[in-house]
């Protein structure tokens, strides 16, 4: 049993290794194993109170009141909101609540819808 990568191209069992290539007999295709494999990204995983992973665009809930920075308002409890987007930081959701603006928020007090 061969353990080479199908044929990216033309999926042929019939690949070899050529140095660090490698290299299909039928099609002659040829390629480095990096190309195939999925880079491995260090794509930051967000997750919600609960332990559910977030994603750009989800909806989620405030799971307790939150002060809101530079101003007297409080983000209530159950509050839906809208579209997240991910971003970097100590403050990972950025969103826009309806009557607060754009904020933004950490994803440790809010749960997916
Ligand atoms: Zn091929």
């Amino acid at each position: 049993m061969s353990d080479f990568p199908n044929c990216p191209k033309c999926h042929s069992e019939y690949t070899y290794e050529d140095g660090n290539l490698f290299v299909c007999p039928e099609c002659a295709y040829e390629w480095t194993l990096e190309s195939v494999t999925e880079s491995s990204e260090d794509k930051k995983i967000v997750k919600d109170a609960n332990g559910n992973v977030l994603n750009d665009g989800d909806s989620v809930t405030v799971i307790k009141d939150l002060k809101v920075k530079g101003s007297s308002s409080v983000l209530k409890i159950g509050t839906k909101i809208k579209n997240i987007r991910l971003v970097d930081g100590d403050h990972n959701i950025d969103c826009k609540i309806d009557g607060f603006g754009a904020m933004k928020l950490k994803s440790e007090f809010v749960k997916k819808v």
